[in-house]
């Protein structure tokens, strides 16, 4: 019998027929609805706390500002003055910020006064030095001016016991303003995510070891390790393990021991090489996802000892979007930071495409004069066009002809929490 090779597809990545291929939207919602909060929470003083989720509603411990003061250098006294010339005698002494007085001011006198002091008594009103001649004696200016010019009331900004700041939020350096401004010096902080990545593959070598034909540098590994990095959690290095089924069930076990999500890059799909799939399917908790997604399939999703395990595929590329589109959201949302989106933007399209239906595109793009350039080739083995890129442009799931200045939806790095 002659053995005959199948019927060429014309289209590699052509849908099987009869799949039920399970559409971004719903695989996002799923994890969504079954992922928790898994970390505890910690106090941390102000300087350690950027960059970390708040665990509990953050209150002001006190007034901002506390006390009414002045906004401006110039002079204090009370009440606004109608349009036309004034001439005021001065009192002796000074207002400076942060300099304990007991000044009063009488009625109808003007005092001294530098920009955060507070206003001494009978002041409320204060006018610009520039505005001003002065002889020593007597200031004279010319009104109009309002009564509580160029003066901050106590508490306008904030008042003591209110909530400042939010439970789930990741905390910037604003906040760390704000925090200290009304006497915070430390905050109630969720534990940081800890995300063991495993990288498997008997062709994957180290960095700066001899390769052999046919053997390839780990590049997921370190990626893995920086997206981890940038979103602020805690990257646990667990190594490679080859296409070997123990040394793999090892890894897991160590890698759950360890942390709280275990990301693994390789073996996901239904090979026999494709160790992750089959430990996960053995461990009955697996769901092998079909994710109508390019480049991004296969993604394994299971429980490894009651962690959470995200087979991502070996392919850079796929690697990539599957951790920005899957893995970042469900880590934030176990992280104590809430499910988030990514902003995108609508930009008009520098290229030319067109795609069938039934699966959502990534594509990896960046801006230049105002329009959406994506990579010369979609390879999803080309890494280069990673670095190339500043973001992704998202494709939707049903059929788009795309003509350039047709408009695209384009997601920067930065929306994904990466710098
Ligand atoms: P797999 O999902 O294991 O079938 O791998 C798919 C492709 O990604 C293969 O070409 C692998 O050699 C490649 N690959 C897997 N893991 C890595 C890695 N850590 N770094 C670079 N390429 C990888
Ligand atoms: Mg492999």
């Amino acid at each position: 019998m002659t053995l005959t090779p199948p019927p060429l597809s014309n289209d590699c990545f052509a849908l099987p027929q009869g799949v039920n291929w399970t559409p971004v939207d719903q695989a996002l919602a799923l994890l969504r609805d079954r992922l928790n909060v898994v970390t505890g929470t910690e106090m941390v003083p102000l300087s350690a706390a950027l960059g970390r989720v708040l665990a509990v509603d953050v209150a002001a411990q006190r007034s901002h500002p506390p006390l009414p003061n002045t906004a401006v250098d110039g002079y204090g006294f009370a009440g606004g003055r109608p349009a036309g010339p004034h001439v005021l005698p001065l009192v002796p002494g000074r207002a400076a910020a942060g300099v304990r007085h007991d000044l009063a001011v009488p009625e109808g006198a003007a005092i001294r006064v530098l920009t955060g002091a507070a206003l001494p008594d009978g002041v409320d009103t204060v006018i610009l030095e520039e505005d001003v001649r002065c002889d020593g004696a007597q200031i004279a200016f010319n009104g109009p001016l309002k009564a509580g010019a160029n003066t901050r009331q106590a508490g306008e900004d904030v008042v003591a016991q209110d909530v400042i700041l939010r439970a789930a939020r990741v905390v910037t350096p604003a906040d760390l303003a704000l925090a200290a401004a009304t006497g915070l010096n430390q905050m109630c902080v969720r534990k940081r995510l800890r995300v063991a990545v495993i990288s498997t593959g008997d062709e994957l070598v180290e960095p700066g070891q001899g390769a052999a034909p046919g053997q390839i540098f780990d590049a997921n590994r370190p990626m893995l390790l920086g997206l981890i990095d940038e979103f602020g959690f805690a990257g646990i290095d667990m190594g490679r393990v080859g296409d070997d089924r123990d040394a793999l069930r090892t890894a897991l076990d160590e890698a759950a021991g360890r942390a709280d999500v275990i990301l693994t890059s390789g073996g996901a799909s239904a090979g026999d090489e494709d160790h992750v799939s089959a430990l996960l399917r053995q461990a009955g908790a697996m769901q092998q996802w079909r994710i109508a997604l390019k480049p991004g399939r296969p993604l394994a999703l299971g429980m490894w000892q009651d962690t959470p395990v995200f087979g991502l595929p070996g392919n850079p590329v796929a690697a990539l979007v599957c951790s920005l589109i899957f893995a970042r959201p469900a880590m934030g949302l176990m992280a104590g930071a809430g499910w988030s989106e990514p902003l995108g933007f609508s930009l008009p399209a520098a290229f030319r495409k067109r795609k069938k239906a039934g699966r959502r595109e990534y594509l990896r793009a960046r801006v230049r004069d105002g329009r959406a350039e994506v990579f010369a080739s979609e390879g999803s083995g080309r890494i280069s066009g990673l670095s190339w890129a500043e973001g992704l442009v998202e494709l939707p799931d049903g059929a788009v002809e795309i003509e350039p200045g047709d408009s695209v939806r384009f997601f920067p790095y930065t929306s994904f929490g990466l710098k």
